[in-house]
């Protein structure tokens, strides 16, 4: 059996109780080495074998796969972040059902959670942006058509861009052309979570200067965004006058609920989960 797991964006301790479960009893874990923190193999079993997947190819890590179900070992394959975004899981899973080894994917914490956590933001806030969209910029991996930075960036909501940290200055260029302000609020955030993550603060217009006198080329995230700097509507979920399943509206004009779904009066849908 595989188990795929969400290591999480770097503190060891933000692995699921799940995630970390398996990983002390598993016969053999298939690590991500250049992105996933070592501290979390320290709960491995000493018997345990360990592979760095940074150094083998999909063909070797279908073999060391396919050696441990012969052995009936359970292997660990532990995906940085959660494993459902640029995890490079799903040419893994289908080979794996091709030949008939069982798995099971456990989420974890995205480094985009951890980006946000590290600069205290919540990343949909009401009346600036309801819309995250996680993307990259093309590498060495095109992007597919409609997807550019440039169309994407037009919607002009909240941003996350994965991968993209040693091209900050076509990054800056793109979302200019796209009509996003010089002077709307972006940030840098290099290892979420880890002991040594930094964050850098600054603005569309300064993205790739920012990134340049910090040397930040590798394992960060760029956040962009209103939501960044913006004075914002409060959540209806919270407010008195509003019904949710949990609890009356405290204004007599108010519905009450009918479904799971926090509801208000008019058809505008509120807004967050509770
Ligand atoms: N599955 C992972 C993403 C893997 S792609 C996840 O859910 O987070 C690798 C990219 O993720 C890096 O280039 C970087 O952009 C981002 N990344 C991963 N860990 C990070 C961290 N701790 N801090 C900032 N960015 C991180």
């Amino acid at each position: 059996m595989v188990h795929f797991v969400g290591a999480g964006p770097g503190a060891p301790d933000l692995i699921t109780l799940r995630g970390d479960a398996l990983l002390r009893r598993a016969d053999m874990v298939i690590w991500a080495g250049s992105l996933v923190n070592p501290e979390l193999l320290k709960v491995c079993r000493e018997d345990c074998e360990i592979l760095d997947s940074a150094r083998m190819t999909l063909e070797e890590v279908l073999d060391a796969m396919e050696r441990a179900e012969r052995d009936g070992l359970e292997v660990v394959r532990l995906h940085t972040g959660d494993p459902s975004v640029y995890g490079a899981i799903q040419e893994q899973m289908d080979a794996l059902r091709e030949r008939g080894i069982p798995f099971d994917v456990v989420p974890g914490v995205s480094s985009f959670c951890g980006a946000a956590a590290a600069l205290e933001q919540e990343l949909t806030l009401p009346g600036i942006s309801q819309t995250v969209m996680l993307t990259r910029l093309a590498g060495r991996t095109p992007m597919p058509a409609g997807e550019d930075m440039r169309s994407l960036a037009a919607h002009g909501s909240t941003l996350v861009i994965f991968l993209s940290a040693g091209h900050l200055e076509r990054l800056q260029e793109e979302l200019l052309a796209a009509g996003r302000s010089e002077r709307e609020p972006a940030a840098i955030v290099y290892k979420a979570t880890w002991p040594d993550e930094v964050v850098l603060r600054c603005q569309v217009g300064t993205l790739a200067k920012t990134g340049k006198e910090h040397g930040i080329r590798l394992t960060a995230l760029v956040v962009v965004g209103r939501v960044l700097d913006a004075s914002y509507e409060r959540s209806r979920l919270y407010d008195p006058g509003f019904a949710t399943l949990f609890r009356p509206a405290h204004d007599a004009g108010a519905d009450a609920h009918v479904d799971g779904e926090p509801r208000e009066p008019s058809s505008a849908s509120p807004g967050c989960e509770a």
